[in-house]
């Protein structure tokens, strides 16, 4: 099959032989002529499936070949994301594919001045790439409408909604034209997605390119079980025993990516951190010199995280195991991306045991446990099967085995004065508020 085959029009077959993409993926080769029809979508695709040229490329040329000029302050399509970094890599996305167009596209995202984003919507834009947040700012001051707008995209559906985006979601929901055409992208599907789904589309063709909640096979994972107060010790073993040439580090707290950067830097790591305080620019200057290589170990929190494309990047560390399930699919996500292997360790101690349980319970696998000479823990990680049960209450040893000094600075320190919540009791699957968007919309 070949891009031609799909109906994409010549500018657009020419952008992909530029960027050598030379046969549609399978997310593509479902989703391009679906949405060239006009139809609604609701698609499990997981990041590195290519799914951002599955939406992108119809899109465009459902923008070229219909619909009148954009007017001023108005937007022809919108896609929604949820977080500045996607904002950023999507809207590059749409400018790469459109590059043969005569078509406007722009991000908007909090975190850096409004005024400029208002400037540029004057002239009216064709692909507004948004982050929720900003863009009902940017309506409620009346800079940008939505009388002609054709398509919605949401993209990474499922985050939106953990990251509490639910009430914008629905917000903007309200302010768009009741006929239009609605595209939804969720690497994994709840309950409140479905119903998310259930309001806002219409006839929708289904698309699962992969099994549900299941990371990319070409991902090897495994844990480590430590002993809280050792993770750092053994992150800093490994990184050296194991010569990491590169990998992205998930934090929970955002203390925790500021203490573990610094800690890192102090001993002439090139490491840097992502987190929702820094400012946006900052963030995004670590994103880059990550990307092109200057930058060796990148520590994040999810928020900061998610859906971020990092060509070939050989490994990911969960120094925390994530608070919400989902997560740790994202995570390990960022790794072994289109085609290539990839490797994700996790680090985790006993009090990380039910977030464990409920991740083997998402992906119906139980990880594989690897014990690290010298960090065996004092405090058992207890059994756990892929039912969600754990099998064995921690053990206390008989005789407490202390090796290594673990240092002044521990990540049990940084935790007990983090400045995010400590974990709830995880469920597989979370539940969120209901999305009750009124009446569904009419074609
Ligand atoms: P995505 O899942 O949209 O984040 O895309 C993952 C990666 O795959 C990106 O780096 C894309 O540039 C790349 N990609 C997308 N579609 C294709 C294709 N048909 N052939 C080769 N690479 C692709």
């Amino acid at each position: 099959m070949t891009f031609a085959s799909l109906g994409l029009i010549e500018p657009l077959q020419r952008a992909l032989d530029e960027l050598d993409y030379k046969i549609p993926t399978p997310v593509q080769a479902q989703a391009i002529p679906a949405v060239l029809a006009g139809r609604d979508l609701m698609a499990a695709a997981q990041t590195g499936t290519g799914k951002t040229a599955g939406f992108a490329l119809p899109l465009l040329q459902r923008l070229m070949m219909e619909g009148p000029e954009v007017a001023s302050n108005s937007v022809r399509a919108l896609v929604l994301v949820p977080t500045r970094e996607l904002a950023e890599q999507v809207h590059e996305s749409f400018r790469t594919y459109g590059q043969h167009l005569p078509l406007r596209t722009y991000a908007v995202y909090g975190g850096v001045s409004i005024n400029p984003q208002m400037m540029k919507l004057r002239k009216g834009i064709d692909v507004l790439v948004a982050t929720p947040g900003r863009l009902l700012d940017l309506f409620r001051q009346n800079a940008v409408k939505f009388n002609q707008l054709q398509t919605l995209v949401l993209d990474e559906a499922d985050r939106m909604l953990d990251l509490g985006f639910a009430d914008e979601l629905r917000a903007v929901y309200a302010a768009l034209p009741k006929k239009r055409q609605t595209l939804l992208f969720s690497a994994t599907f709840s309950e409140a997605i479905r119903l998310l789904a259930g309001q806002m589309l219409d006839d929708p063709l289904s698309i699962e390119v992969s099994p549900r909640n299941v990371a990319a096979s070409s991902v090897k994972q495994w844990l480590i079980p430590v002993d809280k107060k050792r993770k750092t010790e053994l992150f800093c073993h490994l990184l050296k025993k194991q010569k990491w040439t590169q990998a992205l580090v998930f934090v929970k707290t955002r203390k925790g990516v500021d203490e573990l950067t610094e800690l890192l830097q102090q001993q002439g790591i090139n490491a840097d951190g992502i987190h929702g305080d820094k400012p946006q620019a900052t963030r995004q200057r670590a994103l880059d010199r990550f990307k092109a290589r200057e930058v060796q170990i990148l520590l994040a929190t999810d928020v900061a995280a998610r859906g971020l494309d990092i060509d070939d990047l050989p490994l990911v560390v969960n120094f925390d195991l994530p608070i919400v399930a989902e997560d740790y699919v994202h995570r390990i996500g960022r790794t072994g991306r289109a085609g290539n292997t990839g490797q994700a360790i996790s680090l985790v101690c006993a009090d990380e045991v039910n977030m464990l349980a409920a991740i083997e319970v998402l992906t119906g696998q139980l990880l594989k446990r690897v014990d690290e000479q010298d960090f065996e823990p004092e405090h058992r990680v207890p059994l756990t099967d892929a039912s969600g049960q754990v099998l064995k209450k921690a053990k206390k040893p008989k005789k407490p085995k202390i090796v290594g000094g673990g240092g002044k600075k521990t990540l049990g320190k940084w935790l007990e004065s983090a400045d995010e919540p400590s974990a709830p009791p995880v469920k597989a699957v979370r539940k969120v508020p209901s999305f009750n968007t009124g009446p569904k919309k009419k074609k």
